[in-house]
């Protein structure tokens, strides 16, 4: 039998909860166990948990301009590594997707080297300088939303007719909130850790300042908006209350902000990133933000850099962690196992979020395509960057112990990641 395999005993995460089952994939979708033929090729998959691929929604794979940090092959194959089947680039690259013509570098890198789906971010303004609105009517039908990542857009006009242009595109803004004026030089937290070390610090009001100012723009626009990496608790209760008022707002936060904060800072660029590693109050609004649906999903804001960009300590490195290949073992491990989320609180967060408010992101169902991952939840290791796929090595939870370990991610019919356990790599089914 020619591309079908028959996955006997797995322990399959659907509709909300774990349940025993067989899993058919024939041609690359689910297909009921019972249709499956007496000789299908068939895999023992006893203990192991077979979960819907995750999405995620912020993710920088550096292609085109900056392939020395991540090319879209290896970016993408990290993704598949850490179980994820869909992940959204933004869009601060060069050429940036400005307009059709720039867009169209990215959309044929992605056809050539993509181990997974790729969903790009166009633009917000062209070139993310926040001063004219880029060619959103040419790059609509090809791109998930608009972004102008990396950095706010400083102008409220720009973002008032951005906004109103997306809403009538049918768009979704995911907004990069960050005030220049605010931020003085700084580049951890301005908090106990930067004043004890001498460093200079970002305030939080940098980012829910300009949180503040868009709600009000979504207001009175009515678009639709997502807050990217929220990191302190004056922007849990700025988004928890336009939920209350019923804004069409979401947001997401990234595994480090949940899990560690300033007070895990050490001397090293691997705990350097944009927002900043806040404080023990903020991770905490952050954690009663995500119990309470306040904050929607996890994404990563998976940010490679080359080993010397990240050689510099915290003051001189570049900003941004990699994520891809942790953010799974490591949530899973310091909130799941200690009681904090649910296994299915967690799958919302990674998987059912994004998947209603973007559209990405498998789901395990007889006639959906078999885009899904299978962990191992029992294997115990230590997070080893040497073993990433990513070239992007630096990471705050190199040297943690973890469980959860990826054995297989399929995604449109094909094993996107094989450890070798249960497939050998690229077969196609
Ligand atoms: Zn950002």
């Amino acid at each position: 039998m020619e591309n079908t395999v028959l996955f006997k005993n797995a322990a399959v995460f659907q509709n909300g909860r774990f349940s025993a089952a067989d899993l058919f994939v024939k041609e690359g979708v689910f297909a009921p166990a019972a249709s499956a033929p007496g000789d299908a090729p068939t895999v023992d998959c006893s203990g192991l948990a077979f979960l819907p691929g995750f999405a995620d929604v912020h993710v920088h794979l550096r292609e085109p301009g900056f392939s020395y940090k991540e090319t879209i092959a290896t970016g993408t194959g990290a993704a598949a590594r850490g179980g994820y089947t869909a992940v959204c680039p933004m869009p601060n690259l060069s050429p940036s997707p400005d307009d059709l013509e720039s867009l169209q570098a990215e959309l044929s890198l992605i056809r050539s080297g993509a181990a997974v789906r790729v969903y790009p971010y166009g633009t917000l303004t062209r070139g993310e300088k926040g001063e004219t609105i880029s060619a959103l009517e040419e790059t609509a039908p090809f791109v998930i939303g608009f972004s102008d990542d990396g950095r706010g857009v400083q102008n409220a006009e720009i973002m008032r007719a951005a906004m109103l242009r997306a809403k009538s595109l049918g768009k979704i803004v995911a907004a990069h909130c960050e005030d220049n004026a605010l931020l003085r030089g700084g580049y951890i937290h301005d908090g106990a850790y930067a004043r004890a070390h001498g460093h200079r610090g970002i305030c939080s009001e940098s980012e829910w300042g300009p949180i503040r100012r868009d709600l009000e723009l979504v207001r009175e626009t009515g678009c639709a908006y997502h807050v990217c990496h929220v990191s302190t608790k004056e922007s849990v209760a700025l988004i928890r209350q336009a939920k209350r008022e019923g804004l069409d707002v979401t947001c997401e936060t990234a595994p480090h902000y949940l899990l560690l904060d300033e007070t895990c800072l050490e001397e090293d660029g691997r705990f350097k990133m944009n927002p900043p590693l806040r404080s023990p109050q903020d991770r905490e609004a952050l954690l009663e933000g995500v119990s309470d649906g306040t904050v929607d999903m996890i994404a990563t804001d998976h940010a490679p850099h080359s080993a010397e960009e990240k050689s510099r300590g915290l003051e001189g490195s570049a900003m941004g962690v990699v994520g891809l290949e942790t953010a799974f073992p490591v949530l899973y491990t310091g909130l799941v196992k200690t009681g904090v989320l649910t296994f299915a609180r967690l799958m919302e967060l990674l998987n059912g979020a994004p998947r209603r408010r973007f559209g990405v992101g498998g789901e395990i169902s007889d006639g959906k395509p078999a885009d899904f991952t299978v962990f191992d939840l029992d294997r115990r290791y230590v997070i080893d960057p040497g073993e990433f796929l990513s070239k992007g090595r630096s990471t705050p939870f190199a040297g943690k112990t973890v469980y959860g370990r990826c054995l297989l991610t399929v995604c449109r019919g094909r094993a996107a990641w094989s450890d070798g356990t249960l497939l050998p790599p690229a077969r196609p089914f």
